[in-house]
């Protein structure tokens, strides 16, 4: 699904030095690195605070704390997404509020937002699914009119932007009160460990987040509030320092990928490629819309098992994410929610497969994995 060893050829030479010189200065963490890679990240987002930390559920968790969300607020979350957004708010004592999905982006559905908001809620939190922003608009919307804060989980969409109905364009993870990424080495933006952060343009709230990562203290030794201790280290600063300029060059090759997937399966029948938002009908060339964290097909009529066994049998990887919904999840399920509010995750979650994607894909891979989808959905 991925191919980071073809990747790091690309930035070996300066990944190799720097690693070195932090072996060598022995700054594993705070170092000079972690310092220069925040300040690159703020520039490249245009948002005037990251605050690195140890990994993407980490960062969506001292989010909800440095907005000081108590035990009972309740937070409007996605169905369809992966399971630490839900438990960061479990952890937390917050109340989880789970909704449906849009079937065509497999985005949080603005309708089902409103529809599930009460006097407790406080936050809702959109995830930028698969490398594509949600609705922001209508997302924006709905919180201002509420008075509700938005957390967006930004782990899948670094780097892709959104075109507001009026014409603004702003990165994801800087649209909201605050936002959360994950560097996860598969992610679009990678380490080679975990790492995470938290963006916002919130001096205050950025000021009681570097807190809450360093055990509370805002001083030494002096703890002012319950923190935790969630660090960046130097040597996932230098790896992530190394590969930002490229971040832009990665994701056009997903997307150049994507559009060869489409043009492969295009008037297949049973076969729904990616829908792509935002005034684009497809993918346009310089758009930025979408950065393909997945590619992810929507199957009808096909059997995904025998699919995704004939996919395997050529050794060809592929994935299926999300299977289950996670309202239907022990951890998560409870009384309060009605099967007819998920009707399109409920579906989803048989119809869904994700292929190969990253920024090694060669012309003939891309051949050979369209051809061996081809060959079982007409045979
Ligand atoms: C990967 C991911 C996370 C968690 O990131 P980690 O760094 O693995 O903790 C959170 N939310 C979404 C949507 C993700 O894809």
């Amino acid at each position: 699904m991925v191919d980071l060893q073809g990747q790091y050829q690309g930035i070996k030479e300066t990944v190799d030095t720097s690693i070195a010189e932090i072996l060598e200065s022995a700054a594993f963490i705070n170092g000079p690195y972690v310092h220069k890679f925040q300040e690159s990240l703020e520039q490249y987002l245009g948002v005037k605070h990251v605050i690195p930390c140890a990994n993407g559920t980490d960062a969506l968790q001292i989010a909800m704390m440095g907005l000081g969300l108590e035990p009972g607020d309740e937070v409007i979350t996605a169905d369809f997404t992966f399971a630490a957004t839900v438990e960061v708010i479990g952890l937390l004592r917050l109340t989880p509020v789970l909704v449906d999905v849009e079937p065509d982006t497999f985005n949080i559905d603005p309708v089902a937002i409103e529809k599930a908001i009460t006097p407790k809620t406080k936050a809702i939190v959109p995830v930028h699914l698969f490398g594509q922003a949600a609705n922001m608009d209508a997302i924006m919307e709905i919180a201002e009119k509420h008075n509700l804060y938005v957390i967006e989980d930004n782990a899948q969409g670094i780097g892709a932007s959104y075109t507001f109905k009026d014409g603004t364009k702003k990165k994801t993870g800087t649209i909201g009160d605050v936002a959360s990424t994950s560097f996860f080495p598969s992610k679009n933006l990678g380490c080679y460990g975990d790492g995470g952060a938290i963006f916002t343009n919130n001096d205050e709230l950025a000021h009681t987040i570097r807190g809450i990562v360093n055990h509370g203290m805002y001083k030494r030794y002096h703890h002012d509030v319950v923190g935790v201790n969630s660090r960046l280290d130097s040597i996932q600063a230098a790896v992530l320092l190394a590969k930002l300029p490229k971040l832009d060059g990665y994701n056009e090759a997903r997307r150049n990928t994507a559009k060869k997937y489409n043009e492969a399966f295009e008037g297949l029948s049973g076969i729904i490629t990616p829908v792509t938002k935002q005034g684009c009908d497809g993918i346009c060339d310089t758009c930025d819309c979408h950065v393909f964290h997945q590619y992810t097909l929507k199957i009808e009529g096909i059997d995904r098992d025998g699919l995704v066994q004939h996919l395997q049998g050529k050794g060809i990887p592929c994935g299926v994410y999300y299977p289950i919904p996670l309202h239907l999840q022990k951890a998560y399920a409870d009384e309060r929610y009605n099967e007819e509010d998920f009707t399109v995750t409920n579906q989803l979650v048989k119809e869904v497969i994700s292929l190969p994607m990253h920024t090694e894909l060669t012309e003939d891979q891309i051949d050979f994995i369209t051809n061996a989808v081809i060959e079982f959905v007409t045979k």
